[in-house]
C-alpha cells in the first residue's frame, strides 16, 4: 500500500509523530487506497516557519505573473481532469458527473485567479486638498491557514487557495482526513506550475490535531474554514480570542418551494438534484421542500416513483445516480435522525434504511428517503443532516412558505418554482439566504460570484467571485502631497485656499 506524505519547507516529508491513518474508499471499504499522515503540531510549526519564508518571497511577486502560475495549475487541473475525477470519486464517493465538475469548478477559479491578477483594483480618488494625491491599493496579509471539508475535495481547497496565492499569501493547506489524496494531487499540480515551493504547505492529519494546530498558531493572521457550523464555533471562538481575520463557511437547511402554479416535471428533475445529489452531502443539498397544498399529493407521488428510480452505487459504475455516504459516523448520524424523526410523528414514504444488496454491502449506502408531514420546528425540519433525506412540509400560502423557509438558523441557499414573475422577485426579496435561485435547485453556484450564507451559514465572508479578494488582501491607503507646504486634513480645505 501506498504511504503518502506532506509537503513542508519545499520538501515531500514524513509527519515528525511517525503515524498515518489509512484512506478508505467509501463504497467499498476493503479498498484501502493508501496510509497518510497523522501529523501533529511540531509538523505545524515546521510548516508555519517554511510559509513564513515563502510569504517573504512571493509578496514581491508581481500579482501578474503569480496570476500566470495560476494559469498554469488551470492548465495542468484541464488536462488531467479525468484522471482526478476518478481518484477523486474513489476517495470519496460522488459519482463521476459530479466528480468531474469539482474539478471543473477549480480549473475555472484559477482561470478567474489568473485574470485577478491584472485588476486586484484599488481606487484613487480626489483629496480634498490641493496637489495631493489620495488612493488606495491592496496588500497581501501573510500566512493563510485553510482548512476544508470533505465534500468537494478540489472545488472548496481552489476557492480558498488560488484567491490567498494570488493575492501575495502563502498558504498553510489542512485537507479534511476523508479525501487528502485530491489534496496531494492539487498540491503536486501547484509545483509543476512553477509555484515557489515554500509558499504551500500541506500538512495532514485530524482536525482536533491539526486543524485546531493551525487555527491556535499565533504566526498564522488569516484562517479560512469550511465545515459544520459546531467546528466553526470552535475556530471561530479561538480566533475571535487571537484578533485573526477569519472566514466561516458552515452547515446549512435548505428548502425548495414549489408553488401550485409551478412546473411540476421541472420541480421534480431539481428536487431530485437538489436533494440526492452528493447523497445529500452539499453544504446546498436540498434538505427540506416546502409544497403548497395544491400541488402537494400529485407531487410527493409523482417524486416517491423517481426516488425508488435512482440507482445506488459505485460512483465510477456508468449508471450510478447515487454514491456512498462518506463514512460510518455519517451512516449513524442519518440513521439516528430516520428515527428522530418517526418519534416526531413525520411519514416515512421511502428508504429510511442502510442499502444492502450486490456491490453495496462492503460500502456505506443509504436509502434515498423522504419524509412527508413533517412539522415546522421539528428537529428534522431544523437540524443539518447531511445525507439522503428529504423533509416535506406542506403549506396554505407564499407567506406561509417564506416563512417556514426562514425560520431556520441557517441560511445558505433556497429556490422557488413558479411560473409567477412577481412572486420570483418577491421571493429574491424575502427568503433569507445567501443565494436564491428561482425555477432551479438549491445548488448550482458558478465561481466567478460570491458564495456563502447569512444567519449561522457563515460570518459575512464570502468564498468565490470578486468579493473574496477582499477577504486575503489587506486595504492600504497612500497620501501623497505634493504641495510642498503643509497641508491640514479637515483645517485647510476651505474655498480660497493658496496654491
Ligand atoms: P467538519 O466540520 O467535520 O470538518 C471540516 C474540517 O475541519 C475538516 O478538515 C476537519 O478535519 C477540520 N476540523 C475538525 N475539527 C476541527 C477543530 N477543532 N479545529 C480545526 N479544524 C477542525 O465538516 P465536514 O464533515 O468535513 O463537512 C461537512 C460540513 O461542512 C457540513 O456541515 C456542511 O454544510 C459544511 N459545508 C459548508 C460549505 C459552505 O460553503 N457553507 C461547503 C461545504 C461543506
Amino acid at each position: 500500500m501506498k504511504t503518502f506524505k506532506n509537503f513542508i519547507g519545499g520538501v515531500w516529508a514524513e509527519p515528525a509523530t511517525g503515524d498515518y491513518f489509512d484512506n478508505v474508499n467509501p463504497a467499498d471499504t476493503r479498498d484501502i487506497i493508501g496510509r497518510f499522515p497523522r501529523s501533529g503540531a511540531e509538523d505545524v510549526e515546521r510548516a508555519v516557519q517554511a510559509a513564513k519564508q515563502g510569504f517573504e518571497l512571493w509578496r514581491r511577486t508581481p500579482a501578474p505573473i503569480r496570476g500566470d502560475v495560476l494559469r498554469k495549475v488551470g492548465d495542468l487541473l484541464s488536462a488531467r481532469k479525468e484522471e482526478i475525477a476518478q481518484l477523486m470519486t474513489r476517495e470519496m464517493g460522488k459519482p463521476l458527473n459530479e466528480t468531474r465538475g469539482d474539478v471543473q469548478e477549480g480549473i475555472d477559479t484559477a482561470y478567474y485567479a489568473a485574470s485577478e491578477g491584472r485588476r486586484l483594483f484599488g481606487h484613487t480618488v480626489p483629496s480634498e486638498l490641493r496637489n495631493k494625491w489620495a488612493m488606495s491599493y491592496r496588500r497581501p496579509i501573510g500566512v493563510a491557514g485553510l482548512v476544508t471539508p470533505f465534500n468537494f475535495p478540489m472545488a472548496i481547497p481552489t476557492w480558498k487557495m488560488f484567491p490567498a496565492l494570488l493575492c501575495g499569501n502563502a498558504v498553510i493547506f489542512k485537507p479534511a482526513e476523508d479525501v487528502p489524496h485530491t489534496a496531494t494531487v492539487l498540491v503536486e499540480i501547484l509545483l509543476e506550475a512553477g509555484l515557489p515551493p515554500q509558499v504551500i504547505q500541506l500538512v495532514h492529519g485530524l482536525g482536533e490535531e491539526v486543524g485546531a494546530a493551525i487555527v491556535a498558531h499565533p504566526e498564522v493572521p488569516l484562517i479560512s474554514f469550511t465545515g459544520s457550523t459546531e467546528t466553526g464555533r470552535l475556530v471561530g471562538e479561538v480566533c475571535g480570542r487571537m484578533h485573526k481575520r477569519l472566514s466561516l463557511e458552515m452547515g446549512g437547511k435548505n428548502a425548495m418551494i414549489v408553488l401550485d402554479d409551478a412546473d411540476l416535471e421541472l420541480a421534480l428533475d431539481g428536487v431530485l438534484w437538489g436533494a440526492f445529489g452528493t447523497t445529500g452531502q452539499r453544504c446546498t443539498a436540498t434538505s427540506r421542500l416546502i409544497l403548497q397544498a395544491g400541488v402537494h399529493d400529485e407531487f410527493l407521488s409523482r417524486l416517491v416513483d423517481r426516488v425508488r428510480a435512482l440507482r445506488l452505487g459505485d460512483g465510477r459504475k456508468e449508471g450510478t445516480d447515487v454514491g456512498p455516504l462518506i463514512n460510518a459516523n455519517a451512516v449513524a448520524k442519518v440513521e439516528r435522525y430516520v428515527g428522530i424523526g418517526q418519534a416526531e410523528g413525520a411519514d416515512l414514504l421511502c428508504g429510511g434504511r442502510r442499502a444492502t444488496g450486490k456491490g453495496l454491502d462492503a460500502g456505506h449506502f443509504f436509502e434515498p428517503t423522504i419524509f412527508a408531514r413533517v412539522k415546522p420546528c421539528s428537529r428534522l425540519e431544523q437540524e443539518e443532516i447531511f445525507g439522503p433525506v428529504l423533509a416535506v412540509i406542506q403549506v396554505e400560502s407564499v407567506d406561509e412558505a417564506f416563512a417556514v423557509n426562514n425560520d431556520v438558523r441557517y441560511g445558505l441557499s433556497s429556490s422557488i418554482y413558479t411560473r409567477d414573475v412577481n412572486v420570483a422577485f418577491r421571493a429574491l426579496n424575502e427568503l433569507d439566504n445567501g443565494i436564491t435561485y428561482v425555477n432551479a435547485p438549491t445548488i448550482g453556484a458558478e465561481a466567478h460570484l460570491p458564495f456563502g450564507g447569512v444567519k449561522q451559514t457563515g460570518n459575512g465572508h464570502r468564498e468565490g467571485g470578486w468579493e473574496v479578494y477582499e477577504f486575503y488582501s489587506e486595504t492600504k491607503v497612500g497620501y501623497v502631497d505634493f504641495s510642498g507646504v503643509l497641508q491640514r486634513a479637515q483645517i485647510d480645505t476651505y474655498l480660497g485656499t493658496p496654491d
